[in-house]
């Protein structure tokens, strides 16, 4: 497994999202979110879902790559978590 290292619990996962991915027939997911570290691990093993800090509910498949996309909603709120 690859996973790519933080120094947060949170970290940014792929979801693969489907709902406005009607034509362009490749697997590249539009946005990263953010999740937590040990909601990844569990998934990783029990094959669980894991909710993102917007909410959205999904299984683990791919990690984040650097650049990728982040979901506006999950970045809004990991930015208030990080605020002090
Ligand atoms: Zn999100």
């Amino acid at each position: 497994m690859n996973i790519v290292s933080s120094s947060t619990a949170t970290k940014t996962i792929e979801h693969p999202d489907t709902r406005e991915n009607t034509s362009t027939g490749d697997d590249t997911p539009k946005f990263f979110h953010y999740v937590k570290k040990d909601s990844i691990v569990e998934s990783a093993v029990n094959g669980t879902m894991v909710v993102a800090l917007c909410g959205e509910a999904f299984p683990v498949r791919k990690q984040a790559k650097p650049g990728s996309p982040v979901c506006p909603d999950c970045e809004r709120i990991y930015r208030g978590l990080r605020k002090k």
